[in-house]
Parts: structure tokens; sequence; C-alpha cells
């Protein structure tokens, strides 16, 4: 195969234009030896592990909209029904597995000098692909959250999967956990690290993402403007395409071990 450009379509906002961006194949990239990294994972990577994701069914979840079983309000007016979503997520951890583009990220992360891996996803593939420094950036199902002293604990067990709501063990009075999620309208966690990391960093990779969801669609705006080289590894072109250098498309599964090792040289 041989280099080449890209060109995209974009429509967003009722405008639409085209850009031209490189495309490049694994035999001719530069080597990440001695660099530092920063990479953001998208419900793309989960998907191709069987994880369902907010945009599966249509947004839909048991006939409410997605935005009504993750929000604050929803938590407040019908708990019951934001448990049993989240419970139900939770179990789907137990029947799911990671996949190539795990495992290759883990091996990224040994090759380079410095690495940080965050991921929108709430999933543990991560974590049980090798991966060590990752941040969840909109909260973890394998932890729960105290409603009082907010601290989060791990609550895996079998008893802990159940439907019937959960209490903490931090509080003398156990006091209702919720799920350790950052749901609609609430700020992502992490924020300072993120950027921090990012600011520093030589290459940004996003992988597997819509380029929807903000912040976190915006990160490669920060990441281009303090000098990083910007990487996106998706299956198709995302909303904000243009604001990448170097574009992989495929499913990251397939395309992502390959691209490791080239970089690794
Ligand atoms: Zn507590």
């Amino acid at each position: 195969m041989e280099d080449g450009i890209l060109e995209i379509k974009i429509q967003m906002n009722g405008m639409s234009g085209r850009v031209n961006r490189n495309l490049i194949y694994p035999n001719h990239m530069a080597s990440m030896l001695g660099s530092s990294v920063v990479i953001l994972t998208g419900a793309g990577i989960s998907a191709e592990s069987g994880v369902s994701t907010f945009r599966d069914n249509d947004g839909l979840w048991e006939e409410h909209r997605i935005e009504d079983v993750a929000t604050p309000h929803a938590w407040e007016s019908n708990p019951e029904l934001v448990w049993h979503f989240y419970q139900t997520r939770r179990r789907q951890l137990l029947e799911v597995k990671p996949n190539p583009a795990h495992y290759a990220l883990s091996k990224l992360e040994d090759g380079v000098k410095e690495f940080t891996l965050i991921t929108q996803n709430v999933d543990d593939l991560h974590e049980r692909g090798g991966s060590s420094n990752v941040i969840h950036m909109h909260g973890r199902l394998r932890t729960l959250r105290c409603e009082v002293s907010k601290k989060y604990e791990e609550r895996m067990e079998e008893e802990d999967l159940q439907n019937d709501f959960l209490f903490c063990t931090c509080c003398a009075e156990p006091n209702r956990v919720r799920p350790d999620i950052v749901w609609f309208g609430e700020m992502p966690m992490h924020l300072e690290e993120i950027y921090e990391a990012i600011e520093r960093c030589d290459y940004f990779m996003v992988i597997g993402s819509s380029g929807h969801v903000y912040p976190a669609a915006g990160l490669v705006n920060v990441a281009h403007s303090c000098g990083a080289k910007t990487i996106l590894v998706n299956f198709e072109p995302p909303a904000n395409a243009f604001a990448f250098d170097e574009i992989h498309l495929g499913k990251a599964g397939e395309i992502l071990p390959d691209l490791v090792n080239s970089w690794l040289e």
C-alpha cells in the first residue's frame, strides 16, 4: 500500500466542507520509542469486545432513552430504574473479554518512555488487557460511590451484582451507594491530570471515539496546540476528523497490533 491523502467530507451544524488528511501506512511511520504518548479511547474499542454502548439500540434501554437513565435527575426520581440499568451493565463485564486492541495498547505502554491511557469507557477491559496507567474520565462500573462520603469502593462480588440497592462500608451508619459513573450533566473526572498529561506529550492518539462527546472530543485540539502529533484510529472518520495529523481507518482490533509494532521499531 502507498501513502496517500484521505479526503474527508465534514458536516457540522448545517455546514459542510472537505479537508484532506495524510493517510500513512505502517511501514512509513516514525518510532515512538523514547516518546511521551497519551491515548484517548472511546466506545469503539469496547464495542469490538461486545460491550453494548450508548449508541446501540437507537439510544434506548427498555424503552427509556439513555439520557433518562444516566442523569442525576433520573437517580433522584427513579433510582430503581437507574440501578437496574447499571447493575445490568456491571454484570455484563463478566461476559466480555479484552480484544487485540486492548493488548496492543498494553504493549505500547511497555515500550515508550511515558504513557497515559485516558478512556471514556467505564468497563475494565484496558486493565484486563494489561494496561496499568488508566484514567477513567467517565467513571468505572467496577466501583460504587457512597452518596454521603463520595468515597468509592470496588464491589464486584456475586452479592454486589443483584438488583437490590447496596450500602457503603465507609460510614458508621451505612449509606446507599450510586454507580461511580459520570452522568450527563456531571463533570468528567481527573481533568487536571488529563490536561497535564496532554500538555507534555509528543503523541496524542484517539482510538474508537465518535468525536461527539465534549470535552473528550476537544482534547485533540489541546494536544495540537501544545505541539503534539495527533493520530486517529477509528472505524470511520469521526465528527472531528479534521483535527488530526494522521488517520488510520479500520477496526482497532484488526489494525492496532501492526501499528503498535511499527511504532516500537
Ligand atoms: Zn459511606
